[in-house]
């Protein structure tokens, strides 16, 4: 899954499934145990995967675990001191509480930015009008939802890219890529319309997938990487499964069949909103990426 953008200097032995890696500067990350956020160049990760990522604290009690259970004290001892293990473990209530908080049910839309709720809003009012008339196209309610994540992923992510950038030199090279050299020149404060969807997709796929051009572009490497190092749940933005297959599929079967001749209907527009809007939809992942806790 997603692993950190950033150089591993050193990997240390697996204690059973934990593997432990130090990084060449720190990264932000929520710890799977404890629920914290952490700034630490020290991260472990459960079972291999890059998601289940855990801090040093949470490492060393983890260990506890594995030496009581694999030592050599009889099962109501080492049940006994499990227990004694188990109260440190409190904080998970936090975790419990913070993801209430994200959620306020029914409340997510008090998250958007202002411009993005209208077209959200938007979107509603056709999509009511169009009810009454099973026969018309849905095309202009879709493409409103579309216009919304747009709106959300320039406010959330690309804008303070660009104003983190401020600091980042820029070179020719970085300006003319092929495949993010507009990203770059709208980051480097070029005047220019801000970035639809397909070519920030393609943006981040370039930045995750070519090694090359990561490690030699000061856009990428001091721009990019150092900007979403500083968001503990930045992983799903460089998830070939998180934002990557969001924007992919809002694209290809929604905004573009609807900017085309096909006709769309009721049962489109209400895929499209739950991709967006809904239960895990793309537009709360998206939020929650770019949270500082
Ligand atoms: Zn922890």
């Amino acid at each position: 899954m997603a692993k950190p953008l950033e150089k591993i200097s050193k990997e240390y032995p697996n204690r059973g499934p934990l593997s432990q890696f130090r990084f060449e500067k720190s990264i932000s990350f929520n710890c799977l145990r404890c629920g914290e956020a952490k700034t630490s160049k020290l991260i472990t990760i459960y079972s291999n995967d890059w998601e289940k990522k855990l801090c040093n604290g949470c490492y060393g009690n983890l260990l506890s675990i594995y030496d009581i259970k694999g030592g050599q004290l009889r099962l109501d001892e080492k049940a006994e001191q499990l227990l004694g293990l188990l109260e440190k473990y409190v904080d998970s209530n936090k975790v419990r509480e913070k993801v209430k908080k994200l959620n306020i049910a029914n409340n997510k839309s008090s998250f958007l930015t202002p411009s993005s709720l209208r077209f959200y809003a938007t979107s509603e009012c056709v999509a009511e009008t169009l009810t009454k008339d099973p026969n018309l196209d849905w095309s202009p309610a879709i493409i409103g939802l579309c216009k919304a994540f747009e709106l959300e992923l320039v406010e959330l992510f690309i804008n303070p890219l660009k104003e983190h950038c401020k600091a980042v030199k820029f070179s020719d090279q970085d300006l003319r890529d092929k495949d993010f050299g507009k990203i770059a020149a709208y980051c480097s404060g070029k005047p220019m319309k801000s970035p639809e969807l397909g070519v920030v997709n393609h943006f981040i796929q370039t930045a995750v997938n070519s090694n090359d051009r990561f490690e030699n572009s000061s856009f990428l490497q001091e721009g990019l990487k150092v900007f979403i190092n500083k968001f503990p749940n930045h992983g799903w933005l460089i998830n070939k499964n998180g934002l990557n297959a969001g924007i992919d599929n809002l694209t290809k079967n929604y905004r573009n069949k609807a900017a085309h001749t096909d006709e769309l209907s009721k049962h489109e527009y209400e895929s499209c909103k739950d991709l967006v809007f809904g239960e895990n939809g793309i537009m709360w992942n998206l939020i929650l990426s770019l949270k500082m806790y």
